[in-house]
């Protein structure tokens, strides 16, 4: 079974361990050091509200052991704030985040009026899904390895560099679940040579 990591310091992380948990994952919230060092297959990076978010990363020194295992190959999938965390580029906030993505991204991007909305788009490897904006970032352009998996009204709303995926929209307010599951199909094969338990040896009491 494949464990989710899933970072609860602040946002919408519930419903991204209910989606996980209904395709059959198992999840564990990190609130501190100390959870970051079970072991893990994947993390969740949710929406909620970035700068918050980073303060705390920094304040719980879980940004360093974070980025760490993202450049080391742990599949990562941030939504919204969690996209805007990952990026190495945030147009005029010029400090660290986690910064692991080659995505330049404008924060609040949709304006006040346009703050919040939904439709219905095309995600490369995902299908025709819903996607639901909440005061959403976009992505104004991908370098390097980083390529785009979605894009709606000419903005780049969702994209991929190996390990990392991240959406400007929230996946986990919606029923479908496909974006989780390919989440999921990014996560390497378990070993299939589990060791097994050692049998006890029986002991016939000598009298
Ligand atoms: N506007 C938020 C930010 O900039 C992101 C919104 C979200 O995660 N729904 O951090």
């Amino acid at each position: 079974m494949k464990r989710i990591a899933v970072m609860a310091l602040q946002g919408a992380f519930i419903e991204h361990e209910r989606r996980l948990q209904a395709l059959g994952a198992e999840t564990f919230e990190v609130r501190q050091l100390a959870d970051w060092n079970q072991p893990k297959d994947g993390l969740v990076l949710p929406g909620g509200e970035s700068t918050t978010q980073l303060k705390l990363l920094t304040d719980l020194g879980l940004l360093e052991p974070v980025r760490r295992d993202i450049l080391a190959g742990l599949p990562v999938f941030g939504t919204c704030a969690g996209l805007i965390l990952l990026a190495k580029e945030v147009e005029g906030e010029p400090y660290p985040r986690l910064s692991t993505m080659d995505i330049r991204v404008r924060r609040n991007a949709y304006g006040r009026q346009l703050g919040s909305f939904a439709t219905e788009h095309e995600m490369e490897g995902v299908g025709r899904i819903p996607m639901t904006f909440i005061r959403a970032p976009y992505i104004e352009s991908v370098s390097g390895e980083a390529r785009v998996l979605a894009e709606v009204d000419g903005h780049i709303v969702a994209a991929q560099q190996g390990n990392q995926l991240v959406t400007a929209f929230h996946p986990e307010l919606n029923d479908d679940p496909a974006v989780h599951r390919y989440f999921l199909s990014l996560l390497p094969p378990s070993n299939p040579s589990t060791p097994s338990t050692p049998s006890t040896p029986s002991f016939s009491p000598s009298l």
